[in-house]
Formats: structure tokens, C-alpha cells, sequence
């Protein structure tokens, strides 16, 4: 069964008198383990639908599945309680808290789980070391560079072990040489079974991933698969 059945999802925000369509109607499937690009020019509603199958977004029509729940259909707290279960994401301005650590911005997300502070400590550490922080778990966002904080923001993505992750141009601040270096980091999650679905504008990048939709004025227009990006086994 298919981890995410998403079914004529359908966007529309209304600003003053005007609607503006955001996402017409986007049907798809998702496995797990698969990693899934989210491509096309700005405006096209990419965003819409990351935040929608994120749990974030509630859609104006259409049904997003997850594990065979109907996502939507939850309240508030229980959409909370599924999202903190279910994904982790991955923001283009990293968005960690100034003041915290590395170790602290990623103990954030076990804040709520009740576990004794010295088991989230041990965690956090535990995944910045697999994202390869292990020696700078002391230092602020401002005493690491752009890569580093990519891998912090990662790092508090995966702590929770949620089954999918998303990503909205996690690259699109980073010098090429450093975002292939990030792309290489979630490859490795993703060959350990991590499902990952990445918003990109760098086509670069999509050799990594298995599939990508194409999205154009709010519609999948295309699904290409791996053969054309170029999917790099190694
Ligand atoms: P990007 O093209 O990099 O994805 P967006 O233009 O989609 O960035 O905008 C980023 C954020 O701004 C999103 O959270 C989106 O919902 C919001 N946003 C985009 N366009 C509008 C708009 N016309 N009115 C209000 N919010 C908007
Ligand atoms: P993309 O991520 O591909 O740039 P978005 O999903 O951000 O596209 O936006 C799709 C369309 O919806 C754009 O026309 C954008 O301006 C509009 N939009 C996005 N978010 C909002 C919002 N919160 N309010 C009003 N319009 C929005």
C-alpha cells in the first residue's frame, strides 16, 4: 500500500475579492523509501502542495492519506500529535533558534515526547553525529557556516525518526560544491529507507531522487522518473 495517496487535491486562497488557484488538482502516489522531487517555475504551487501533504496547509477539496489515515479529518490536536509523529522538515532559511545550540535546536522536537532530558541530549548528539556535527554540538547558528546549519536543520528534521521528510529548497542558499554535499547527506538517509520529498529549482539536484512531479499552473503535468533524471546509483 502506498505510504501517501494523495487524491485531487485542490488549493484555493482568496485575497480581498480575487481567488487565486494555487493547486487545480494534484493526484498521486508516494511508497515508502521513495525520494520525490517537486519541480516547476515560481508560482506554480509547489509550496501549496509541500505544505499540504506536510500537514500543514488544509486543502479547499481533495484527500491526502498517510499511512491509511485521512489526514484532513483529524482536529487540531490530533493533526498536531500526527505531525509530530509523521514528518520532519527541512526549511530553505534553516529556521534554528539564534540562541540555542546546535544540540539545544535539536532536543527542540523531543521537548514534548517526556522523555528525561539527558535521553533527548543523547539523542540529539547522537544525530548530529550521523550528519557529521559530532565536534560542534556547542557552538550557535552564527559559529557554524550555511552548510552546517543545513545539517543542523536536518539533523532536528530526523531526531524524531518520522517516517517522511520534507524539504523546500533545502540547497537554494548553498554554494553548488556544499549543496551537493547536503543532496549526498539525504541520499544516505533516504538508502536507509527514509522517505524524502524535496521542492527544488536546481535540477542539479534531481539525480538523487527517484521521481519528481512537475508541477505547472497548479497541475501535475508530468511525472518523470528516474531514467531521465539521471539517478546516480553510486
Ligand atoms: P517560493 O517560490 O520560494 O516557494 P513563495 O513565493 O511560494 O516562495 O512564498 C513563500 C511563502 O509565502 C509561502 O508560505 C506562501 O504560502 C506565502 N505566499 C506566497 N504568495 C503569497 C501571497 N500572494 N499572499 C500571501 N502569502 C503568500
Ligand atoms: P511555488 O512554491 O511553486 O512558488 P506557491 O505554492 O507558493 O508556488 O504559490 C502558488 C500560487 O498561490 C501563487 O500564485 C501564490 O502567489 C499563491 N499563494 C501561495 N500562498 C498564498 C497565500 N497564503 N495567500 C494567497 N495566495 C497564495
Amino acid at each position: 500500500m502506498a505510504l501517501i495517496k494523495a487524491e485531487k487535491l485542490r488549493k484555493e486562497y482568496s485575497s480581498g475579492e480575487d481567488k487565486v488557484i494555487a493547486l487545480a488538482e494534484a493526484s498521486f502516489n508516494v511508497e515508502a523509501g521513495e525520494f520525490l522531487g517537486i519541480i516547476g517555475p515560481s508560482g506554480s504551487g509547489k509550496s501549496t502542495l509541500l505544505s499540504i501533504l506536510g500537514g500543514l496547509n488544509p486543502p479547499t477539496s481533495g484527500k491526502l492519506e498517510i499511512d491509511g489515515i485521512d489526514v484532513y479529518s483529524l482536529d487540531q490536536e490530533q493533526l498536531a500529535d500526527f505531525r509530530s509523529e509523521y514528518v520532519g522538515f527541512v526549511f530553505q532559511q534553516f529556521q534554528l533558534l539564534p540562541y540555542l545550540t546546535a544540540l539545544e535546536n535539536v532536543m527542540l522536537p523531543l521537548a514534548i515526547s517526556g522523555r528525561p532530558k539527558g535521553e533527548q541530549r543523547d539523542m540529539a548528539a547522537l544525530v548530529l553525529e550521523k550528519v557529521g556535527l559530532g565536534n560542534k554540538l556547542n557552538r550557535l547558528p552564527n559559529q557554524l557556516s550555511g552548510g552546517e546549519q543545513e545539517r543542523v536543520a536536518i539533523a532536528r528534521a530526523i531526531v524524531n525518526q518520522p517516517p517522511i521528510i520534507f524539504a523546500d529548497e533545502p540547497t537554494g542558499a548553498l554554494d553548488s560544491k556544499t549543496g551537493q554535499e547536503i543532496m549526498e547527506l539525504f541520499q544516505a538517509l533516504n538508502r536507509e529507507g527514509q522517505t524524502i520529498i524535496m521542492v527544488t529549482h536546481n535540477l542539479e539536484t534531481l539525480k538523487y531522487m527517484h521521481r519528481a512531479l512537475l508541477i505547472r499552473d497548479g497541475l501535475v503535468e508530468k511525472v518523470i522518473k528516474h531514467e531521465s533524471l539521471g539517478y546516480c546509483a553510486q
